[in-house]
């Protein structure tokens, strides 16, 4: 059963555009930090499953760069869940997850690694890049 949008038009997009560019700029962090140790991607291959934001096909490897909110991280960015309509973003968000999980283990099972790397680490320090630059490493 569909849950109502509490939201108005308006806010509904407020909301949606803070989440969304909050979203964005740790994949653009990533992605540079990729380019600059030289590797060859390609961004969201629609064609894998949940279109992972860097691929490495060579490599045989996929990075998710994943929203704390959206993807259900369990941080402080990933509780902040909106008072406003709380059984809708919930729901939304626990299905998201179990999309996640779906897709990696597609993925896996085609043979390909996957990383995920969280948006609160991206932004909170360098611990990510040692993370990433192992993942594509020899
Ligand atoms: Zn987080």
């Amino acid at each position: 059963m569909p849950m109502a949008d509490v939201f108005s038009p308006s806010k509904r997009s407020e909301v949606m555009r803070q989440v969304r560019s909050k979203d964005t700029t740790p994949e653009i962090v990533v992605r540079s930090f990729a380019h600059r140790l030289g590797y060859r991607f390609r961004l969201h291959r629609t064609d894998l499953p949940g279109s992972p934001d860097l691929v490495f096909p060579r490599l045989k490897r996929v990075v998710f760069v994943n929203g704390c909110f959206w993807h259900g991280h369990n941080c402080a960015r990933g509780a902040r869940i909106p008072k406003t309509n709380r059984d809708y973003w919930v729901t939304k968000i626990r299905r998201n997850c179990e999309r996640d999980k779906a897709s990696y283990r597609k993925l896996r099972k085609a043979g390909w690694k996957v990383l995920v790397i969280w948006e609160c680490t991206v932004t909170k320090g360098d611990s990510w890049q040692r993370r990433l630059a192992q993942f594509l490493g020899p």
